[in-house]
């Protein structure tokens, strides 16, 4: 299902085993061409699927109040997570010392730290 709210598209459906999910076309920009991010209701995040198996799994949902709870979910997601990626820190990983910074790394939004390719966070520091 197509939802319109503040002239942007969603679409809605649901993952074969991971529930509703959230299609939007102005999250895609940083992603490689044969890849697709869609924000999993369920686990409160964006995930990273391959394009082109994406589809077999997905499947459209009917329910229009199912549907548009999902994607208000999807923008509170969203607005919260720009705010702190706009926030432009640069600091490095506690774990392996990576460099890391807010812009081109996902931010864990438990603990409002960037999160590092080794999957260190704030949540198991210390
Ligand atoms: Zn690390
Ligand atoms: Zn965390």
């Amino acid at each position: 299902m197509k939802i319109q709210i503040d002239d942007n598209e969603y679409w809605i459906g649901t993952h074969r085993t991971r529930d509703l999910v959230v299609y939007d076309s102005d999250a895609q920009d940083s992603m490689k061409s044969q890849e697709v991010l869609l924000y999993v209701v369920a686990q409160g995040q964006m995930l990273t699927f391959a394009k082109e198996r994406v589809k077999e799994y997905l499947a459209p949902i009917n329910a229009k109040c199912e549907a548009t709870n999902a994607v208000n979910l999807y923008i509170n997601f969203r607005r919260r997570y720009m705010s702190l990626r706009l926030r432009n820190r640069i600091t490095h990983c506690y774990k392996c010392q990576n460099n890391l910074n807010s812009m081109r790394f996902p931010i864990c939004l438990e603990c409002e730290w960037i999160k590092c390719t080794c999957g260190a966070c704030g949540c198991d520091y210390g």
